[in-house]
């Protein structure tokens, strides 16, 4: 039997599910039917207070225990994720469309991750001693207090922990907004952070749309907003948030290069391609979208990428043998499709798919473009869906110069086997998160965001505790204090 996909409420606020039918209603859709299977409401006024209020008296109490409570608590919450994995890995499929195939393997797995290493992490804030001759200074990691996350739809229970994981171990309290496409994953950590022992209010989960956002980013307690989301509306939160010069961390899209040269290894470098094109439906911020293939091996890349597209399994995204998922809403899949028409419209070359499987449900056919050129919508444009799109090229210079000539820097990736040549080519790209002879791995040791427009800041890895958290400085005098009068 497959989990209930109906939250006990709306929100979670103060450690407790609350219900207001008073919000706008939001109705669940699953996209592989397009039914409703659940419904949630936005959050009125009076809750967003709540939320924030609850968040800012829990959290001094929080911050005050020792950093390995509080990680025990994490690591706690990280067990019983993964203990419920199926059970998780079905609600994301439901919220989401993504083939349980996925989920089993990528979200409250790569969730639990986080909650563990950020846990690990969260005795080891120390500050240091700074020795200045006969006096000296030292330096305090404090929390930064209220912080904000909002989601993006592709990976709500991955993004809820991303967020909460480092904010928490740092000793901060956090509200956050799931996006209202996809509401039900957030809802279950919070449930799960609190049967691990997490005080109330430190993690709360209000629903809404844009307003819901704007108002938390907006309120004067908020020291902190981490967003995931497109870059549009990371301008306009980077912008809200500026007004109170509140820190921020913005993960946003991308139009990532993928540079295969003609010495790859060409079964791994389609692998690459696939699993930065089609995982999750192509709904993946980092996704290598524009793949540089060298002019000599183009034809037989090509060949090779539409034979192995032929294993694509699409179909109930709960049978584990699918492998490939519908998009998330009719509203995505009508802008992907519009990217479909707008590639043949200006002249690229469809390879592979680009139709509409006759299906209840948002879905779309893996779609392939070949003889893309750089001026074309569809290698400028993040389309976030599975559309590929090849593009020629000949020699390193034109690859890197081509490669770069974008507003975003998400990612990039090489395949070569020349590793000299590989990490080269990095070098120069101007992207956050690279890989060689691979594509969109995203370990939790890892640091992962965007350069240019694609982003501020980094989640995971040690470089996240630098954005949940300040340095106070303080010096201390051991002599006479001279003053001059
Ligand atoms: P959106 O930018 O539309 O929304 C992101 C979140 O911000 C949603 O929760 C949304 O609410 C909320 N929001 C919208 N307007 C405002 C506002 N004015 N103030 C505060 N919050 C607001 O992104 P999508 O949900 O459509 O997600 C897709 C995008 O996310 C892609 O561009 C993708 O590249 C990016 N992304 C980036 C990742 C990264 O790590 N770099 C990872 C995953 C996705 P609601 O939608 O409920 O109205």
């Amino acid at each position: 039997m497959t989990v209930d996909p109906r939250p006990k409420a709306s929100h979670f606020i103060a450690g407790r599910p609350v219900e207001d039918a008073a919000g706008d209603p939001i109705p669940v859709i699953y996209p592989a039917t397009g039914e409703e299977i659940a419904r949630v409401h936005g959050a009125t006024p009076d809750l967003v207070e709540a939320a924030i209020a609850s968040a800012r008296a829990a959290q001094e109490d929080w911050a005050a225990r020792p950093g390995v409570e509080r990680g025990r608590v994490l690591r706690r919450a990280a067990d019983i994720m993964r203990e419920r994995n199926r059970e998780l890995s079905e609600l994301e499929t439901l919220d989401t469309g993504k083939p349980l195939q996925e989920t089993l393997v990528a979200d409250a797995t790569s969730g639990a991750d986080a909650l563990e290493y950020f846990g690990g992490l969260a005795g080891a804030l120390t500050g240091e001693h700074i020795p200045l001759g006969q006096d000296w200074a030292y330096t305090v990691r404090e929390p930064l207090g209220l912080c904000v996350g909002i989601g993006a739809w592709n990976y709500p229970t991955q993004i809820a922990c991303w967020k909460a994981a480092p904010a928490l171990a740092c000793g901060n309290a956090m509200v956050f907004k799931p996006s209202e496409t996809t509401p039900l994953c957030a809802l279950k950590v919070a449930e799960i952070l609190v049967e691990a022992g997490l005080p109330e209010g430190v993690f709360n989960v209000v629903q809404g749309a844009g307003e819901v956002g704007h108002a938390l980013v907006t309120d004067p307690r908020v020291a902190k907003v981490s967003l995931t989301g497109s870059v549009p509306t990371g301008r306009k939160v980077y912008q809200a948030a500026a007004e109170g010069i509140r820190h921020v961390t913005m993960e946003l899209g991308g139009k990532s290069p993928l540079l295969v040269f003609s010495d790859a290894d060409l079964e791994n470098a389609v692998g690459g391609a696939i699993l930065g094109n089609f995982y999750s439906t192509g709904q993946v911020c980092s996704n290598g979208t524009r793949v540089f293939v060298e002019r000599g091996i183009k034809e037989r890349f090509l060949d090779r990428l539409t034979e192995r597209l032929e294993g694509i399994a699409m179909g109930d995204p709960l049978d584990e043998a699918t492998n490939f998922g519908p998009m998330v809403s009719a509203r995505q899949r009508e802008i992907v499709q519009g990217y479909i028409a707008k590639g043949q419209e200006e002249g690229a070359r469809l390879v592979h798919g680009g139709g509409r499987p006759n299906r209840p449900g948002f879905w779309i056919e893996p779609t392939v473009f070949a003889d893309v050129t750089d001026d074309m919508t569809i290698a400028r444009e993040e389309i976030f869906g599975p559309v590929l799109s090849v593009l020629d090229f000949d020699g390193e210079e034109e690859a890197i110069r081509r490669a770069n000539a974008t507003e975003y820097g998400l990612s990039a990736g090489v395949f070569t086997r020349d590793l000299a040549r590989a990490h080269r080519v990095i070098g120069r790209l101007r992207a956050g998160s690279c890989y060689i002879n691979s594509y969109n791995d995203a370990p939790v040791e890892v640091p992962f965001g965007g350069t240019k427009a694609s982003g501020v800041g980094r989640e995971n890895s040690r470089a996240a505790i630098e954005h949940y958290s300040q340095l106070k400085s303080v010096f201390v005098r051991m002599g006479d204090v001279e003053a001059p009068y």
